[in-house]
């Protein structure tokens, strides 16, 4: 689509809205004025801003022209003014109103918490998200709710840090993937020496911590597929951190397993015998036919069998991940899989809306997933999804939004009796302090975020100067 912008608006913000409408669209971004597509042309004067905002999109052209006073930082109010127009416009041009309405950032819940810091109660932040950044009733309550949720979370975990361990290697990777994970075929080789590097880079996490008496509050090992771990790599990473931290003050210890193909009750036991308390099994979909052009050909039961041996094992607290928007699977497909989940009564749900990241290099980079086609179709499933789960006792602890996600939805936990996982939550919304190890993780510390290098060959050929970084952190 091409985007034409002349005068003094940014081009973030217009293609932040875009996107909002066009997930899977790329724009080109011109100076002359365009025929199809959008124009956006601004003046400013003092705290004047003249703005046109003509949108031409497949025979149907939509005008909003006008003066809009700023205030406050000029050249954000004229932006937000920019995003508010055009949100307009698109909605009058395509019929569809994304429900998040002009909210960019990732984390609606912490700006629910911000806004309620600045005007006094959550009543009014509610009100606030619906009136100036144009969310619908729905969204603005459930970001309120979320929040309200995560603030007893957060005093909960009274200043603690997270310590994030991240496994990079997957036994194939997904067809929707757009993480930084190796499939294993091409990179078992790496996976013992990435172990060992690893367990040094826990050492010193684990030495700086002591040193400055700084307590451990949640465990986090997410990959990629943690569950692809041999036994003996596993064993010996759990007892690494099991020796080298003081988990007097840990209250939480979760590992993402991942596919259920590689369950088995020796790991399921080892990781119960080093304190594991929390695991993530997670199905994605329900339906065989769509699991397959997912790469992930597992069958369902032995999906509900992994489930069962884990609740055998006794863990109580057991999360399950869909994704909504897979190809191959309706909304109604989507919700038939969501109540047979349910069913099975695990602790915590995880809804996840279909992203399709660009830089990707995921094979459905080029396909049409429909995340434009199917906007009502997922907004109804995905407020069916709300109703099904709060009518099993479920209720939303925390969320992130992405962009270019199917009919621009959130990405969800669920979770019911006080089962949630603390980690999720002080990640998210950025309230603790997080040390992670390994390959592609970011720590982040005293507000600061600390990049290790992406890739597990990386890691491995410069863990030198990785650990030397951290050390650094405890100077
Ligand atoms: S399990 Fe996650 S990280 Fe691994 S391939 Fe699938 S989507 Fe990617």
């Amino acid at each position: 689509m091409n985007v034409s912008i002349k005068g003094d608006i940014k081009r973030n913000p217009v293609e932040e809205t875009l996107i909002s409408f066009f997930p899977e669209e790329k724009f080109v971004f011109l100076s002359e004025e365009i025929i199809d597509g959008v124009n956006i042309v601004s003046s400013m004067a003092g705290d004047i801003l003249d703005l046109d905002v003509i949108v031409n999109i497949s025979g149907k052209k939509v005008e909003r022209r006008g003066g809009h006073r700023l205030s406050g930082d000029i050249k954000d109010s004229a932006d937000k003014a920019a995003r508010v127009e055009l949100f307009k416009a698109l909605c009058d041009a395509t019929d569809i109103r994304p429900r998040w309405g002009i909210h960019a950032g990732v984390r609606p819940a912490k700006h629910a918490r911000m806004l309620k810091e600045q005007l006094g109660s959550y009543e009014k932040a509610k009100r606030h998200l619906a009136d100036e950044f144009l969310l619908d009733e729905k969204k603005a309550g459930i970001a309120v709710l979320v929040a309200q949720k995560e603030d007893k979370i957060i005093k909960d975990n009274d200043g603690r840090v997270c310590l994030y361990i991240a496994i990079p290697f997957c036994p194939a990777r997904c067809a929707y993937c757009s993480f930084v994970s190796q499939s294993v075929g091409s990179a078992i080789n790496l996976i013992e020496p990435y172990i060992e590097n690893l367990k040094k880079e826990i050492e010193t996490i684990a030495r700086g911590l002591r040193k400055k008496e700084i307590k451990l509050g949640a465990i986090y090992i997410g990959g990629g597929t943690p569950g692809i771990l041999p036994t003996d790599a596993l064993a010996g990473l759990l007892s690494c951190v099991n020796e080298n931290f003081d988990l007097s003050f840990l209250y939480e210890y979760t590992f993402e397993y991942g596919r259920c193909d590689l369950v088995t009750k020796e790991k399921l036991e080892i990781l119960k015998g080093h304190g594991v308390s929390r695991i993530a099994i997670n199905p994605q979909s329900m339906d065989e036919d769509v699991l397959k052009w997912a790469k992930r050909p597992y069958k369902l039961s032995e999906f509900i069998g992994a489930y069962f041996l884990a609740k055998e094992t006794g863990f109580d607290a057991v999360n399950m991940d869909l994704i909504l928007g897979l190809k191959g699977e309706s909304g109604r497909g989507f919700l038939s899989g969501l109540e047979r989940v349910i069913e099975l009564k695990p602790q915590n749900i995880t809804v996840h809306a279909l992203t399709k990241k660009r830089a990707s290099t995921s094979s459905i980079e080029k396909e049409d997933m429909g995340l434009f086609s199917r906007f009502n179709e997922m907004n109804a499933a995905m407020d069916d999804a709300y109703a099904l789960l709060q009518g099993g006792g479920y209720g939303p602890y925390y969320m992130y939004r992405q962009k270019r996600s199917v009919a621009s939805l959130e990405n969800v936990g669920f979770e019911k009796g006080g089962t949630f996982c603390a980690y999720n939550v002080l990640m998210t919304d950025e309230c603790a302090d997080i040390y992670s190890v390994g390959a592609g993780a970011v720590s982040k510390v005293d507000g600061e975020r600390i990049y290790n290098v992406k890739y597990p060959h990386e890691y491995n050929e410069r863990i030198r100067s990785i650990l030397e970084q951290k050390e650094k952190i405890f100077l």
